[in-house]
């Protein structure tokens, strides 16, 4: 895998490029893509890209991703950018948004926090701290998460 991949002609979905290399496995998970036998899926992993040193790539057919799917993205992979495809044309190409604040999505690593309680639960809430690495802070405990992806 020398040359700089290009996205491949699927005739209608969503393309998401960009994802540090090792983690498009990551971003299924996070989008709830358990079987990938279920929807049209393509993975190219450890591509050569311009903007990053390696990078992998991920192509879902027949599904656009909606902003909140793509926020969801945004917690493990920062620069990845989206692009929306109709009729083989991009439609749509942006960046994905890393939001301030996260509700629901990540579980407290701190067993003792509030939003971790068995009775009367509640969502938890984190703050978005640093964009690269990723980095958020409960907003009830204090709690830094970095490793996003073994708390969701
Ligand atoms: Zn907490």
């Amino acid at each position: 895998m020398e040359k700089e991949i290009k996205v491949a002609p699927i005739k209608n979905g969503t393309v998401v490029d960009h994802i540090p290399a090792g983690r498009a496995l990551d971003v299924f998970k996070i989008l709830g893509i358990e079987s990938p036998a279920k929807e049209e899926i393509s993975t190219t992993m450890n591509a050569r890209s311009k903007k990053m040193e390696r990078k992998d790539l991920i192509m879902i057919e027949n599904r656009e991703l909606s902003a909140d799917e793509t926020d969801k993205i945004a917690l493990i992979a920062p620069q990845a950018t989206i692009n929306i495809i109709e009729n083989s044309e991009v439609i749509v190409k942006h960046r994905v948004e890393l939001p301030k604040e996260i509700e629901g999505i990540i579980r407290c690593a701190n067993s003792n926090c509030i939003s971790n309680a068995e009775k009367e639960p509640i969502a938890s809430k984190f703050i978005t701290i640093s964009n690269n690495p990723p980095t958020f802070r409960c907003d009830y405990c204090g709690w830094i998460i970095k490793n996003v992806v073994a708390c969701i």
